[in-house]
């Protein structure tokens, strides 16, 4: 019942300590940890977030390690997150842009 370490970096956070975030497999299955407050409750943390971001993005890590993400399907959903996040934006600044519309009609 051994865990093969992957990859792991190490982030400066908030803490005098840097985070560590590990990827493991274990019996094809793919585990990221990150030793942050919020990563060892397994709340999801920017630390794992910006890793996979990264070694997806051909920041860091290699070829390897990027294609194991994307065969764990990673690239799909990150790929979807980051177009929610862009419409989500799009849709504050809309809101925005209607509110001030409402506020010149009421002038
Ligand atoms: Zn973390």
């Amino acid at each position: 019942m051994t865990n093969e370490v992957i990859y792991s970096t190490s982030i400066q956070g908030s803490s005098s300590t840097p985070y560590l975030v590990e990827m493991t497999f274990h019996e094809q299955e793919m585990a990221i940890l990150c030793s942050c407050p919020a990563g060892e409750k397994n709340v999801l943390c920017k630390h794992r977030v910006s890793t996979v971001k990264n070694i997806l993005g051909g920041i860091e890590g290699d070829d390897n390690i990027a294609t194991k993400l994307i065969n764990a399907g990673y690239h799909e959903v990150f790929f979807h997150l980051d177009f929610l996040e862009k419409e989500a934006v799009r849709i504050k600044n809309e809101i925005k842009s209607y509110k001030k519309i409402i506020s010149e009609k009421m002038r």
